[in-house]
């Protein structure tokens, strides 16, 4: 016989720590739904992330580099497949619920808009007096409105627990979550494995495209012991393979550390309710490494994120974007019908922001080139 849901979740219930959320208590959905036969409700959460097209957008949604710059630099499609790798391999580990871990893995970026932080400010700026922009909130908007795929509602209809953990910053601000404490470890470890995966691959790739240098990564402690190792057991390493051996050691570094002092602080909790009382997170590095870790991400954002470059970039990308902003504002009749008939509902700052949050980056430019060029060509 196959293994279907309950079988499923009875192995969850042996073999899952206590403090780790069980898919069979899940608070449910929004909108009732018959329970698949075979997947649990956080493995159908996971599915329906992968299937959406949100997910798919992320394809071509810059994470530091624009994304015509070249085929092997991350993307946020790539990043979010990363960060669901180091957290799951942490969730087991830790026996947290892997699906439920993945799952907010890789829906944690859906809702980032095009170009990265730059496009996060162009939008915060624009909507400041129409209730603001914020990309977990867009997260939750996206998975909650955004998304179509049932004649029967709006969105994913995804689980209480996955929609919740979208919103790692905590749960102000939003009412239905409000008072829940911290988030579940199977969050906290998204998280984490999230700053770990951006750290080390946006060094990788600032390395790649030569903006960082080894020269001034040696001003930090953890890259040079982690290249002095590398130097000293593969000798014989040197260009790109020599990059890619004190990257992937780099994060190794920091799963382990984290995985030990995690199991530490967990050591007399014994539940879900206990890790959501916690005076703060348990899932974190040791106090030993976070000043080298700080170290280094201070070095990457001196000299790639704020790199002339990279910032010539992103004040062209704001631009463009405030530029689409003001003009379908001001012309709401060039919206698609869907966002035409959306912003009735939502008021027409709010779908404009959403058309815009949604796009790519080439689907931001191609649509500012259909604008702002070629007026009176056919
Ligand atoms: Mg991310």
């Amino acid at each position: 016989m196959p293994r279907d849901r309950t079988a499923w979740e009875q192995l969850e219930s042996r073999e899952l720590a206590p403090f780790a959320m069980k898919s069979a208590d899940s608070q449910g959905r929004r909108h009732q739904e018959t329970e698949h036969t075979l997947r649990t409700r956080f493995q159908r959460d996971r599915d329906r992330v992968i299937y959406s097209r949100a997910f798919r957008r992320l394809e071509y949604k810059t994470q530091v580099f624009v994304n015509h710059e070249g085929d092997h630099y991350r993307t946020r499609l790539t990043h979010s497949i990363e960060v669901a790798q180091i957290a799951r391999t942490m969730a087991r580990c830790l026996r947290l619920n892997e699906d439920l871990t993945e799952a907010v893995a890789l829906v944690h970026d859906v809702g980032h808009t095009p170009f990265g932080h730059a496009g996060q400010r162009a939008l915060q700026r624009k909507m400041l007096p129409h209730g603001g922009f914020e990309h977990n909130l867009q997260c939750l908007r996206i998975i909650d409105e955004l998304e179509r795929r049932s004649p029967d509602y709006r969105g994913l209809n995804l689980t209480h627990e996955v929609r919740a953990s979208v919103l790692k910053h905590g749960t102000e601000g939003v009412a239905e979550f409000a008072g829940a404490g911290q988030p579940l470890l199977e969050a906290q470890v998204a998280d984490l494995a999230d700053s770990i995966a951006y750290c080390c691959h946006d060094l990788d790739d600032g390395l790649r495209s030569g903006l960082l240098t080894e020269e001034i990564l040696a001003g930090s402690k953890l890259w040079q012991a982690t290249l002095e190792e590398v130097l000293r057991t593969r000798p014989g390493a040197c260009g790109d393979v020599r990059r890619a051996q004190v990257v992937r050691r780099l994060v190794d570094v920091q799963v382990r550390d984290a995985l030990e002092a995690t199991t530490a602080r967990l050591q007399t909790v014994r539940s879900v309710a206990e890790v959501r009382a916690a005076p703060r997170r348990l899932v974190g590095l040791s106090d030993k490494l976070i000043a080298p870790r700080a170290e280094l991400q201070g070095l990457l954002y001196k000299h790639l994120y704020r790199h002339y470059k990279v910032m010539r970039e992103a004040h062209k990308a704001e631009r463009l974007l405030e530029q689409l902003f003001d003009a379908f504002v001001e012309h709401p009749d060039m919206l698609a019908p869907d966002f035409q008939q959306w912003s009735e509902e939502v008021g027409c700052e709010r779908a404009v922001c959403d058309y815009i949050a949604g796009m790519t980056d080439r689907y931001a430019q191609d649509e500012h080139r259909r604008l702002f060029e070629n007026a009176g060509r056919p």
